[in-house]
Parts: structure tokens; sequence; C-alpha cells
């Protein structure tokens, strides 16, 4: 990445301080950004890669997990004094965008699809996100390897295929609630993701 394309400052939050370092991955592309706490390290670095969910992250949606995933990624990197969360633009419904993710939603509540068959329905794909911009940032941060906060296999190996090792999976499991108990378990069934805390879940009557 060239050095005109990413800007680094300080960021205070109200979790701590953190640097803000902004990349511009390729011309007209998403920018992302990441945040840096504690020390730098290069291996087994606590790291969230984290897709952008602007209805769960900015407006705390209960349909998915996206915000609370985050919020707990963040603590988990402040409590344990250093690591990176990775936000990754451009990866609105598992890459779709915002408009086909809103439009999923109203299948959702409308024919009760899923997260899977809402968005086949449209003609759209389950999954196009692009993890290359995160190794890309990782590299530039000088991480060789990470302990990555995630429930999904699929992006350890998109990591892996793009040269981050992956030392060790941290579970980052959110509550589950009437809202979003059909999302995860179709992120279980259907998707391959480990989530485990979805079997003491009992559905009201
Ligand atoms: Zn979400």
């Amino acid at each position: 990445m060239r050095e005109a394309d990413i800007a680094e400052s300080k960021l205070v939050t109200r979790r701590g301080t953190f640097s803000s370092v902004a990349f511009r991955d390729e011309p007209g592309g998403p920018e992302h950004m990441a945040l840096v706490h504690g020390p730098r390290a290069s291996e087994d670095v606590l790291v969230r890669v984290h897709s952008e969910c602007l209805t769960g992250d900015v407006f705390g949606s209960t349909r998915c997990e996206c915000g609370e995933q985050l919020d707990a990624a963040l603590d988990a990197i402040v409590d344990a004094g250093g690591g990176i969360l990775i936000y990754l633009r451009g990866h609105e419904g598992r890459g779709i965008g915002l408009v086909a993710k809103v439009r999923t939603h109203i299948l959702q509540d409308e024919q009760g699809l899923d997260t899977v068959d809402s968005a086949t329905s449209l003609g759209l794909p389950v999954d196009v996100r692009d993890y290359g911009p995160a190794a890309r940032i990782l590299r530039y941060l000088g991480v060789r390897s990470v302990r990555l906060m995630s429930n999904n296999p699929d992006k350890i190996e998109a990591l892996e295929s793009h040269g981050i090792a992956v030392s060790a999976r941290v579970p980052l499991l959110a509550p589950v609630s009437a809202d979003n108990i059909g999302y995860l378990t179709a992120k279980r069934d259907r998707l391959g993701h480990d989530l485990p805390q979805l079997d003491q879940f009992v559905t009201e009557p």
C-alpha cells in the first residue's frame, strides 16, 4: 500500500486510546480502518476482522449480532491490553450492499426466508466478502500471526489464503434473543459458524 493511501492518528474513545489507521486499499474502493490498541506486536496478535453492518453496528439492530460482536471485540482488546480491530467497509450483507441487504430483510419478514435464501431468491450471492484488504492492512501493521476473534471458520481460511497465519480462534459469542435466533441458527446450520450458545437457548412457547 502506498503511503499516500494511509493516514494515522490518535483516537481517544470511551473505552480508551487507540491509533486509528485509515486505508484506501484500491482507487475508488471503500476505505477501511484499523483501530490499534496497546503495544505493537507481530505474532499472536488479538484481532477482530469486522465486516461493516450499518444497521447493527451504528443503529443497534437486534436482527443480527454484528453490533454486539463489535462492542465485545473492542472490549476484549482493551481488557487484553492490546490488539487490533479492522473495520472492513463494503461488506454490507456479506458484500451485497446496503440496498440489497434491506431487500433481504423484506423477504425475511414477509416470507420467513432465512439470511441465505433471502439473498439467493433475489439472485444475489450468499457471501462475496473479500478479506484481501484485511491481510494487506495486517501486513502493513507488521502482523504475521493472529488470534482471530470469530465464529466463522471460512474467515480463518480466507485470511490464511492471503498470507496471515491464524494461531488461534477466539469465539465471540453474542447473547441469543428471540430477535436473532433465526439469523444465528441459519449462520450455524447453513454457513458453518460455530455458535455453541444456541444449544442453551429455548424459544418461549
Ligand atoms: Zn449485521
